[in-house]
């Protein structure tokens, strides 16, 4: 008996049995969660668990507003489902994420027991506007996992854009203005 309270997905889910319109439409949904982020002073970035095609779960970046550096959505969802849904279940999950997961987000994703991954904005297309350091695409971190993992992206890339375009063109005090605040908060915790 599985301690988890959630199980019993049907069979293997295969991204390529997902109609591409159902991509776009949690994208969507993704970009949404990201705008709202940068509203709530976050960083525009989301991601979404979808089980038996119904959003279980949602998480956004926060490490502006918490200073954990291993915040990312991806991190933060994983955080919030893995007591809820054994791996092997997770394995029938999608998880769908505003940007292509990063070195480290792969990583968890693929210990989670993830297996279908879906992106908007690509690594390469945000390296261009915020510097992302880390630039290695999730196809090769996954590559040379033991067990495949399927990824769709970049779904809606241009729209996607739209938002960091017009958020890691602020003046850079404004990002450290929000450091500065968190410190303050986590400092007076
Ligand atoms: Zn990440």
């Amino acid at each position: 008996m599985s301690v988890y309270p959630f199980t019993h997905l049907p069979s293997h889910t295969t991204l390529l049995s997902v109609p591409q319109t159902s991509h776009e439409k949690f994208i969507k949904e993704c970009y949404k969660l990201a705008r709202r982020s940068v509203k709530r002073g976050k960083h525009p970035f989301s991601a979404i668990l979808l089980v038996n095609n119904e959003v279980f779960a949602t998480a956004d970046n926060t490490f502006t507003t918490n200073l954990d550096c291993t915040a990312h959505a991806e991190m933060n969802l994983i955080r919030k489902v893995q007591h809820q849904i054994s791996s092997e279940d997770l394995a029938q999950c999608i998880l769908y994420s505003s940007t292509e997961p990063c070195a480290m987000c792969a990583g968890a994703i693929y210990w989670a027991g993830i297996r279908n991954v879906v992106f908007g904005c690509s690594a390469a297309a945000l390296k261009k506007l915020a510097g992302q350091p880390l630039d290695i695409p999730c196809r090769d971190i996954f590559r040379t996992a033991h067990d495949k993992v399927s990824v769709v992206g970049p779904v809606l890339e241009e729209e996607g854009l739209k938002i960091h375009q017009a958020f890691w063109k602020r003046p850079i005090h404004i990002e450290s203005k929000i450091k500065n605040a968190a410190v303050l908060v986590a400092n007076e915790n």
